[in-house]
């Protein structure tokens, strides 16, 4: 074995950096978590799935850690309240977790759960959202923010909300609402508590920037501002105005211009302060960023940490408010992401490989071959480092013969084919080559791309991290175990789909800090299942996954850390979608499918094509089929 070690692992992958006080490299080169933070218990990852294995859930797996959970309610509660407490700030922290970041049923009660203590509210941003924040908040009063396009409808289920002991704010995105609310209030005798969304000029940033500005969907800009409170004054109402609210995107990744829109926002507040509208509560957003590649520069990563975005809230709100003399508001800030995102992992395994390298080749009878093929071999043997550029550029050249003499039938399918080996073997000793020499980064990188070989795995890109293919954005991944051996291969990840986007071809790459395009891994044992998983993946990914060739939901299990003496939990299992179920969100009745096919089998042993055993050997296949997973499973 060479001189690799887990140490060399964590640093090649780049857990050390994103997998925050959660997951890491053990000794025994398995990926380990620690759900409650470094000094909670830790759990070996390989271990954790082949129990979950045995005791019959099916990859793809989506893990859950209700104690991360708790321990970033803690975190991000903790780090206001030391910025508050540091400087001296009058007002109070309280955040607000907005639903649609992840509906799931069972995380929103854990986010309630867990954030009593710090009274954490939901923000909802649209009626169906209001239905569940209604239905499942219980903690006493904890705000709960109406966000997004309002009918009177919604309104009014937000007003009377207030009868039930909810402390609800509903806040005007546009104009046009804000004569509703009032309307619905005088209608329903009801003193309504509202917001104001404002439009800001700070443009946001990275991947996710909301359009800021005239042009922003939501907000109001300041003469809008300005008529609102001459409106609420007209109607003697200028006190239910409790909220000013902003939010420039998310995962922003700057520090610079979280601070500029605060600034400009909490100028809005003492403008408004100045005309009579004593304002509560300041609402930050959401935006705070989760550092998905650990680069500390991409639009994946962030420049601050959540203390430092913390202090730069509570202190530039402090100032500004100081200055102009105005009471400071309580800090409501709207994250999600930050959450959430370390929340859970896709577990999934590699089927298998489409291998691209030939390490080595032997050529005989030299004279024999073609002149394409000696010229191949003729790099082969002789390439170095002085050399290495020229002879890239030889062998890209006769790359592209190889092709075209092919083509046009001079080469046969036999030298074509000693042609092709060879190029592999060049390239596998020229990106030894390359290695070495200087001034060939360039290819080396092209080198590493051809090189790469694909892994097929078991999981649907669409599915489970859509994000990956609509938005370029990185997500960890990183093989679950054998990190004491080197992962002495390269690939891209090939998913099931049929769809040429679905795969994952851009990867952290902590040797240059950019994103790489294949990831280091090792090559597959016969008889030993390869695991990996995708992290950080809890974050919008499993409301945007789509049914794209129809593989639906994957099992989901909530992972508990045993409170007594080691050991974990099984909370939950929520079971993934069967083929049933997916097919009947595209109209698909399993009776009706089962009908034809039995129908057509009738007809098929009445022209005598079919045996009846034969019959009944497609109809057992049918039928399980219908029952089972979408994804590929081996019962083990
Ligand atoms: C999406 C959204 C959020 C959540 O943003 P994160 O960056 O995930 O924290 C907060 N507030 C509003 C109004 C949103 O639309």
């Amino acid at each position: 074995m060479s001189d690799w070690s887990v140490d060399k692992s964590s640093e090649l992958y780049g857990i050390e950096y994103w997998g925050a006080e959660y997951f890491r490299i053990n000794p025994q080169g398995n990926v380990e978590v620690s759900p409650q933070g470094l000094k909670g218990p830790k759990i070996d990852m390989m271990s954790l799935v082949e129990d979950l294995v045995e005791r019959g859930i099916r990859i793809p797996i989506l893990l859950r850690f209700p104690d991360i959970v708790k321990s970033r309610i803690e975190l991000l509660a903790g780090c206001f309240q030391r910025a508050i407490k540091e400087y001296n700030y009058q007002g109070e922290y309280r955040g607000v977790y907005p639903i649609k970041v992840n509906q799931q049923r069972h995380l929103v009660e854990e986010i309630i759960d867990h954030g009593r203590e710090y009274k954490l509210g939901l923000e909802a941003g649209s009626k169906p959202e209001l239905l569940i924040s209604l239905a499942m908040m219980d903690t006493p009063d904890a705000l709960i923010i109406c966000n997004g396009f309002k009918d009177p409808e919604y309104i009014e289920m937000a007003l009377i909300s207030q009868k039930l002991g909810r402390n609800t704010i509903i806040v005007v995105d546009r104009m046009a609402e804000l004569e509703m609310i009032v309307n619905s209030a005088k209608k329903l005798d009801i003193r309504p508590k509202i917001g104001l969304r404002a439009k800001l000029y700070t443009p946001g940033a990275g991947r996710w920037a909301e359009t800021s500005g005239a042009r922003s969907k939501f907000g109001l800009t300041p003469s809008e501002i300005v008529h609102s409170i001459d409106y609420l004054k007209s109607q003697e109402m200028l006190d239910s105005l409790e909220l000013l609210h902003f939010h420039i995107g998310s995962q922003i990744p700057s520090i610079q211009s979280i601070k500029l829109a605060i600034k400009e926002a909490a100028r809005t507040l003492t403008e408004i302060y100045g005309l009579g509208g004593h304002i509560k509560y300041m609402d930050v957003g959401g935006g705070l960023g989760v550092d998905y590649d650990g680069s500390g520069r991409s639009d994946s990563s962030t420049n601050y940490s959540e203390q430092e975005y913390a202090n730069d809230v509570v202190s530039s709100l402090l100032s500004i408010c100081d200055e102009k003399k105005v009471p400071h508001p309580h800090i409501v800030s709207e994250s999600g992401r930050s959450l959430v995102a370390h929340t859970s992992v896709l577990i999934f395994d590699v089927l298998g490989m489409n291998e691209v390298a030939k390490k080595e080749y032997h050529l005989t009878e030299v004279e024999k071959q073609s002149r394409l093929v000696q010229d191949l071999w003729d790099i082969y043997q002789n390439v170095n480092k002085k050399n290495i550029n020229e002879y890239y550029n030889d062998w890209v050249e006769k790359k592209r013969d190889t092709q075209n003499l092919y083509s046009y039938g001079v080469l046969s399918l036999e030298q074509r084919a000693k042609a092709d080996d060879l190029s592999w073997a060049i390239a596998c000793r020229m990106a030894e080559v390359a290695l070495e020499a200087e001034d060939a980064e360039d290819i080396l990188k092209e080198l590493k791309r051809e090189l790469s070989d694909t892994y097929f795995c078991n999981f649907s890109v669409f599915q489970s991290i859509p994000d990956s293919w609509a938005l370029d954005q990185l997500f960890p991944i990183i093989p679950l175990h054998r990190h004491q051996e080197e992962p002495v291969r390269r690939a891209t990840l090939a998913d099931l789909t049929c769809d040429s986007d679905g795969h994952v071809s851009q990867f952290i790459d902590t040797t240059t800090g950019e994103a790489g395009d294949s990831l280091p891994v090792h090559p597959l044992k016969e008889g030993q299942t390869y695991y990996m998983g995708a992290f950080l993946a809890g974050a919008y990914q499993e409301i945007l996954g789509d049914l794209h060739n129809l593989f639906g939901d994957t099992d989901t299990v909530h992972i508990s850390v045993n409170p007594e003496g080691g050991g974990y939990h099984v909370d939950h299992v929520v079971e993934g979608d069967s083929v049933t179920e997916v097919l009947a969100y595209v109209e698909y009745s399993r009776s009706e499918l089962l009908e034809r096919v039995r129908k057509t089998t009738e007809s098929s042993i009445l022209k005598g094509r079919l045996s009846r055993s034969e019959a009944r050997l497609l109809l057992k296949h049918y039928e399980q089929g219908l029952a089972g997973y979408t994804y590929l499973f081996e019962s083990k």
